[in-house]
């Protein structure tokens, strides 16, 4: 497959931890980056650092960290959603005259549910204000006991502006990184995750990618997301070409024949053709999921919708009933807010009073969750929503509804689809029909082939179609189905590249409303 799972554990060796600072605004995130890395990038003889890049790596006694500069919370669950765990340590910043704040909390929460072990940044110590331990007994809410607490999160005091501490921070994420035992095989082809992406003027498309398995070199070929191309040279963080990028290397990697976004998935492929059988089948996905999403909307809706597709946001739908006009403003307000330019809350529908059954069947339509604000369903729109099998939530505070969707946002960008499987067929010869087209004719491999099941075509373990059977024959006649064991002939709706030995994959699937 494109991804491969496990390695064989005798070819894993060690590899530098990956690290993402997090924290309210203001208490320090960039200062310590920026501290750490001007003291302890290894520059060429210029020495000044002035261009950005999403990731860099410094040496500490020999040992590598390497350090993600993700511009948010909502960046570091987008990448989770995606697939990709660029992050082991979260160093959650927090400012000793400021104390735990409420994007603290965020960050705390983001960081658990990446399951990433925290270390607690102090920061701000040379300020006259500074409390460290009112830091430490304020975390002591949020589930966090420091060691001097009496618990086993590692905390170090420290000041991005003086530099104190800033080597003992470090060395606290190389004894997390040695308990964690982190591993890869630096040998296989490179697998990685694009940290972000631009259109560059002069270069062309240019991503940070942070390789993840085996070594990335010039002249590779790789897929990001729904986009490839070969690799034509690789930058540190100094500007500086490299030749080879192994396991936690982060390098700009320039060659993209178009730009990949911050999260996508990268794996390096034999050769182009593979490259362009993998992305185009990605993109023709990513244009048809948007079609299937506008056609369930209507009037000006429809017409926002296809805007918002057309950038390719990801977009989470609701309903919103409130008790007072002045209430449904202020959280159509607060939603609006949470949204960038990948992600969004989409009000479906913003309205006053009590949810009706004319409101769970516009949520239905888009599988939509509905919230109520200090408003109840009536005993017809409960029936509706449990036979539609659509949520109600009920709240009476602005931020614990709020906190809800964001949460949602970032873990819930698509709708739940449950897949049943039918069967699979090879293909063993393809026809050229006159009049027809391109028509397959396949053995049954496993359980049964319907007529108008949905399929997937697979090449070399790869998904390189997903689409619907058009007719489903054996000897002349069209049939209902085809039992393992026997041949049989298809053809797929607008689709018809396949060739002998693909694997066609027959299913059927339901589409399951959104959970909070
Ligand atoms: P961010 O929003 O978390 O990235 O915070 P910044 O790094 O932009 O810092 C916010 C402000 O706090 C800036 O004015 C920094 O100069 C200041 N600051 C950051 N770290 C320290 C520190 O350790 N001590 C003091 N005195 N000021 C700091």
């Amino acid at each position: 497959g494109l991804f491969t799972l496990e390695d064989d554990p005798s070819t894993m060796s060690q590899r530098p931890p990956v690290v993402t600072i997090m924290g309210h605004v203001d208490h320090g995130k960039t200062s310590l980056l920026d501290a750490i890395r001007k003291s302890k990038v290894v520059t060429g003889e210029a020495g000044g650092i002035t261009q950005h890049i999403g990731a860099y790596q410094v040496d500490q006694d020999g040992q590598k960290i390497t350090f993600i500069d993700t511009p948010g919370h909502a960046a570091f669950s987008q990448m989770r959603a995606r697939g990709a765990k660029a992050t082991d340590i979260v160093i959650l910043v927090v400012a000793a005259d400021d104390g735990v704040m409420p994007q603290t909390k965020e960050a705390i929460a983001h960081a658990k549910a990446a399951e990433a072990p925290i270390i607690i940044a102090i920061n701000k110590i040379d300020k006259p204000g500074a409390d460290p331990n009112r830091v430490r007994t304020e975390l002591l809410s949020q589930d966090l006991v420091t060691e001097s607490m009496g618990g086993d999160i590692i905390d170090v005091e420290v000041s991005a502006k003086t530099g104190d501490n800033l080597d003992k921070l470090l060395e606290m994420i190389l004894l997390q990184a040695e308990v964690m035992e982190l591993q890869a095989n630096p040998e296989r082809t490179a697998e990685g995750v694009v940290i972000e992406a631009q259109l560059d003027r002069g270069r062309g498309p240019v991503a940070t990618v942070l390789v993840q398995k085996g070594t990335l070199r010039p002249g590779d070929i790789l897929v990001a997301g729904a986009e490839w191309g070969r690799v034509r040279a690789m930058l540190d963080e100094n500007g500086q070409p490299v030749k080879e990028a192994g396991p936690a290397k982060p390098v700009e990697v320039l060659g993209f024949q178009s730009t990949p976004e911050a999260g996508d998935l990268v794996a390096v492929v034999e050769n182009e053709a593979r490259a362009r059988e993998i992305t185009d089948y990605r993109q023709r996905q990513i244009r048809e999921k948007a079609s299937v999403v506008a056609t369930g909307t209507r009037g000006s809706l429809e017409q926002m919708m296809n805007r918002l597709q057309e950038t390719g946001r990801k977009e989470f739908p609701l309903v919103l009933k409130a008790d007072v006009q002045g209430s449904a403003e202020a959280i159509a307000h607060a939603l609006n807010d949470l949204g960038n330019e990948e992600v969004g809350a989409r009000i479906l529908l913003s309205g006053v009073g009590g949810i009706t059954e004319s409101d769970i069947t516009l949520a239905s339509a888009s599988k939509a969750p509905i919230i109520g604000f200090n408003v109840r369903a009536n005993k017809q729109a409960r029936e509706a929503a449990a036979r539609d099998g659509i949520e109600i939530r009920y709240y009476n505070v602005i931020y614990d509804l709020v906190d809800d969707v964001k949460a949602a946002m970032s873990g819930l960008l698509s709708p739940e689809r449950r897949e049943t499987f039918l069967g699979n067929a090879e293909v063993r010869e393809v026809f050229n029909i006159s009049k027809v087209g391109k028509v397959a004719g396949c053995l049954v491999t496993e359980g049964v082939v319907e007529r108008g099941a949905n399929v997937r075509l697979i090449r070399d373990d790869v998904v390189i179609h997903e689409g619907e059977l058009g007719t489903l024959k054996r000897f002349k006649d069209e049939v209902k189905s085809v039992e393992s064991g026997q041949e049989c002939g298809m053809n797929f709706v607008k689709y018809q590249d396949m060739r002998p030995g693909d694997v066609i994959e027959c299913f059927r699937v339901e589409q399951i409303a959104r959970t909070l």
